[in-house]
C-alpha cells in the first residue's frame, strides 16, 4: 500500500542501510507498510495534569503538579529509602526512591512547586510513585505541546546501534510526515466501518502513533483491534468454507444396532445432559455430508470417554470402522482395558495396537483391519504407520490433542478414501476467546457438567512447616488403603537440581514410611522402566508415587485419593489443575495439597488462591488466561499461536473478538468466495496476510 510513496525504507529519512538492516534482522520490518504497524506499546500522557484523586486502576504514566510537603528517611545501607509527601493541593501521594536519595535531597526543596511524573502504583492499599522525574514547571513546554507520548520495544541489539524508542519515534515523525497528504487505502468494506463507527484507516494509523488526545487513541486502538482480530477469523472462516466444498464427509445416516443395543441394554448410567448435548452435536455433524472437525472440551472426569464410545457406535452403524489414538502406551492401555469392559456383553472387535505389540500380533491385527472383522483399533501413534491399512475407517478420536504432532495427524487423513471423521478430546479446557483463534476451524463441544455424586477435591495450600502433620494425614490415608501421588517440578534449566530435589523427596519419604512401597518416576528413566514403575501404581503394587510431571497425562488411579505438589509455586495454573485431575477418581473423598516455600510472589498467590476456591477447569483456563496472557498458556504453547497477534490481546479483547467473528461470519455467509465487488477489498487484504496459520481442520 505504501511502496508507491516510499519504495525503499532505508531512504526513509532518519533509516539508512545500516539501520534498515537492523530493523530488518530484530523486528521483521521491511517495507513502510511493516513500519506503520509497528505500534507504541505505551504512551506517556504529558497533554494534561492529573489530581492525585483521579488516579484509578488503568493509569498510565502521568504528570502531578503540587509540592512536596515533608521528607521522610527510613532504614539503614542498602535496605533505606526516601518517602516524600506530593500535594496536589487537594490530596496528597507518596514518592518513593531506594536508590539516588542523597542526590534527591540535594535537589528537591520542600513548598516549591515541581511537576512530578511516572505512573503510579499501588502499595498496601495506597498509591506511590517510585523514582519519579520531576521537573521545575517553568523548564517544560505547556501541556497542549507534549501530548501523549508513544514509546516502542526495542531490543538490546538496537539499543546498541541507537535505535531507542525516542529514535523509532523520530523515524515515525518522518513516515507520518511523508504521509500526510497521501491518501491510503482502506482495509475494511465502508459498510463495516459504518456500522461499527469505526475509525477510517489513515486517521487510526496517525493516531496510533501521535495521538491527538485519549479519546482519539482509543478509537485508533479499537479500530486496529477490530481489523486485526475480523482478518484472523475471516482468514479461519474462509479457510474452513473452502475445505467443506473441497472435502465430503461420510454420512453416517443409520442408528442401529451398536448404538441402540448399547444404550438400551448396557449403558451403566443415565448420560449428564451435557454428554446428551454434545452426542447431538456429533450426530448431527456426521450425517452433514461434511467431514466433522471437533473440538470436545470436558474436564477430567466429566466423562468424554463414553461420549467418544457413542460416537463410534455412530461409524460401526453405518460399516465403518472406528479408531482411538492416546499420546502414551499407558493411556492407550487404559482406553483399551475401560472400553473393552465398556463393551463386555456387546459383538464388537477391538484390539489395540502400540509400539509393544509383538510382530505375530501385528500381523493378525493388520489382516483382522484390512478385511473389517476388526471394528475399533485403539492405540498410540504406531496406529498411523503407513503399515497399518483399514477397510473403511470412518472415524478418528485423538485423546489429549496437544501431545500429538502436527505432522503425525496429517496422516490420518491418508487412511481411507476420504478423510474420516475426526473428534479430539481434551481436558485442558480452553477459553473460549483463545479456542476460537487457535481452533477457529474446529467445531467446539463442551460437557461442562461432572456426572453426579462426585465429591469436589479438597484443596489446600501448606507452607513447608506443615510436613508434619502432612505426613500424618498421609499415613491415615494409606491406613484407609488409599494411595498418593507426590510430584515435582521439572524444568529444563536445572534439570540436575529439580531431580535432586525429587530424589531427596524420596529419600526424605521412604524414611518417614519405612514400611510402605514407594516408587519414583521421572523423565530421565527409560521409557520402559517408567512404564513398569507406572503399571505398579496402577496395579496398587506401590502406595506412594514420587514422580515429576510425566504423570500429568490421563493416568486413570482411582484408589489413588491425594495429590501433593510439592514446589507449587513452580507449576502454570493449568497444569496444577490438570495434576489435581489424577485424584478424585473414585468414591472416596480427594485431596490436593499445594505445598510452596514462605516467599512466594502476588502472582503465585493468586494461582494457588483460585485453585483452592475451584475445580472449574474453565474458570482455571480463564484466570490463566488473565494472569500470564494467550502466548504463554499450557496448551498453546506447544501448538504455538497460529497468528501474531499486534495489537489485540485475547484475554481482554474477547467480546470485540467476537464481534468480529460474526461480522466475518455474516460476510462469508452471502459471499463464501468473497466475488462481490464490494468485498474486494477483503479479498485482497486476505491474500496479503503474511503468515500462513496451520490449517488445524486438516491436521486434527
Ligand atoms: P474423562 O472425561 O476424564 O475422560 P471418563 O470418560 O474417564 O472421563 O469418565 C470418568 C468416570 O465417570 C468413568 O468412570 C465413567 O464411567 C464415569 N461416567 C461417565 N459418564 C457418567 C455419567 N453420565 N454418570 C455416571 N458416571 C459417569
Ligand atoms: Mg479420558
Amino acid at each position: 500500500m505504501l511502496e508507491n510513496i516510499i519504495p525503499d525504507l532505508k531512504f526513509l529519512a532518519g533509516v539508512g542501510t545500516k539501520r534498515a538492516d537492523i530493523l530488518y534482522k530484530e523486528l521483521e520490518i521491511v517495507t513502510a507498510d511493516d513500519l506503520i504497524r509497528y505500534y507504541p506499546y505505551r504512551y506517556v500522557d504529558r497533554s494534561r495534569f492529573y489530581y492525585i484523586h483521579e488516579i484509578g486502576s488503568d493509569v498510565p504514566f502521568i504528570q502531578i503538579k503540587g509540592q512536596i510537603l515533608r521528607f521522610e528517611r527510613q532504614g539503614e545501607g542498602r535496605k533505606q529509602r526516601l518517602t516524600a509527601q506530593f500535594s496536589d493541593g487537594k490530596s496528597t501521594i507518596e514518592l518513593v526512591w531506594f536508590q539516588g536519595i542523597k542526590f534527591a535531597l540535594e535537589k528537591l526543596k520542600t513548598h516549591t512547586d515541581y511537576v512530578v511524573f511516572g505512573r503510579p502504583t499501588l502499595f498496601n492499599g495506597r498509591y506511590n510513585i517510585a523514582h519519579p522525574d520531576i521537573e521545575r514547571p517553568e523548564d517544560l513546554p505547556p501541556p497542549e505541546q507534549m501530548g501523549l507520548q508513544p514509546y516502542y520495544n526495542t531490543t538490546e541489539k538496537m539499543k546498541h546501534n541507537f535505535l531507542n524508542s525516542k529514535a523509532i519515534q523520530k523515524i515515525m515523525t518522518n513516515l507520518l510526515a511523508q504521509l500526510k497528504d497521501v491518501q491510503i487505502a482502506e482495509t475494511l468494506t465502508s459498510d463495516i466501518i459504518k456500522k461499527y463507527a469505526l475509525m477510517p484507516l489513515k486517521d487510526a494509523l496517525f493516531n496510533i502513533h501521535f495521538p491527538q488526545n485519549a479519546d482519539k487513541l482509543k478509537h485508533a486502538r479499537q479500530r486496529l483491534k477490530f481489523e486485526e482480530l475480523f482478518y484472523v477469523q475471516l482468514h479461519i472462516l474462509h479457510q474452513t468454507k473452502l475445505r467443506e466444498q473441497s472435502v465430503n464427509g461420510f454420512i453416517f445416516n443409520k442408528i442401529g444396532n451398536f448404538f441402540n443395543d448399547y444404550y438400551k441394554k448396557y449403558l451403566p448410567f443415565e448420560l449428564t445432559s451435557a454428554q446428551k448435548r454434545v452426542l447431538k452435536e456429533i450426530r448431527t455433524d456426521v450425517r452433514s455430508g461434511k467431514q466433522m472437525n471437533r473440538l470436545l472440551q470436558g474436564d477430567v472426569g466429566s466423562g468424554k470417554t463414553i461420549v467418544a464410545l457413542f460416537a463410534m457406535f455412530m461409524a460401526l452403524d453405518n460399516d465403518f470402522q472406528a479408531a482411538i489414538m492416546a499420546p502414551t502406551e499407558i493411556l492407550a492401555q487404559q482406553h483399551y482395558e475401560t472400553i473393552s469392559e465398556l463393551l463386555e456383553r456387546m459383538h464388537v472387535n477391538i484390539a489395540l495396537l502400540t509400539g509393544s505389540t509383538k510382530p505375530k500380533e501385528r500381523e493378525k491385527l493388520h489382516n483382522a483391519l484390512i478385511s473389517g472383522e476388526l471394528h475399533i483399533l485403539i492405540g498410540t501413534h504406531a496406529l498411523i504407520e503407513d503399515t497399518v491399512k483399514f477397510h473403511n475407517l470412518g472415524l478418528v478420536v485423538i485423546d489429549e490433542q496437544h501431545r500429538f504432532g502436527v505432522a503425525q495427524r496429517a496422516r490420518l487423513w491418508q487412511k481411507n478414501t476420504q478423510p474420516p471423521h475426526i473428534l479430539v478430546m481434551t481436558a485442558t479446557p480452553i477459553p473460549r476467546t483463545l479456542a476460537m483463534t487457535l481452533y477457529g476451524d474446529l467445531s467446539i463441544s463442551v460437557i461442562d457438567e461432572l456426572p453426579p455424586g462426585r465429591k469436589p477435591i479438597q484443596t489446600y495450600h501448606y507452607f513447608m512447616n506443615k510436613r508434619p502433620t502432612l505426613n500424618q494425614f498421609l499415613a491415615k490415608q494409606i491406613a484407609a488403603g488409599r494411595q498418593i501421588y507426590i510430584v515435582y517440578p521439572i524444568i529444563k534449566e536445572s534439570e540436575k537440581l529439580d531431580l535432586q530435589n525429587l530424589e531427596h523427596g524420596y529419600e526424605y519419604i521412604c524414611e518417614v514410611f519405612p514400611n510402605l512401597k514407594i516408587g519414583k518416576v521421572h523423565g530421565q528413566m527409560k521409557s520402559q522402566e517408567k512404564e513398569r514403575e507406572m503399571q505398579k501404581f496402577v496395579s496398587g503394587e506401590t502406595n506412594i508415587l514420587v514422580a515429576t510431571t510425566v504423570i500429568e497425562v490421563g493416568v486413570n488411579v482411582p484408589n489413588a485419593s491425594v495429590m501433593i505438589i510439592e514446589n507449587a509455586e513452580r507449576f502454570g495454573l493449568s497444569q496444577l489443575h490438570q495434576l489435581r485431575g489424577r485424584v478424585g477418581r473414585g468414591a472416596e473423598q480427594s485431596f490436593c495439597i499445594l505445598l510452596t516455600d514462605y516467599k512466594i510472589g502476588a502472582d503465585t498467590r493468586k494461582r494457588l488462591e483460585i485453585m483452592t476456591e475451584t475445580n472449574d477447569g474453565f474458570r482455571i483456563a480463564e484466570a490463566d488466561l488473565q494472569l500470564r496472557g494467550p502466548g504463554d498458556m499450557d496448551g498453546t504453547q506447544q501448538s504455538g499461536m497460529p497468528f501474531d497477534l499486534k495489537i489485540a490481546n485475547l484475554a481482554q479483547d474477547g467480546r470485540m473478538l467476537e464481534i468480529a467473528r460474526s461480522v466475518a461470519q455474516q460476510i462469508l455467509e452471502t459471499d463464501p468466495k468473497l466475488l462481490s465487488e464490494k468485498n474486494l477489498i477483503l479479498k485482497n487484504q486476505l491474500k496479503k496476510m503474511k503468515k500462513e496459520p496451520v490449517n488445524w481442520g486438516l491436521i486434527s
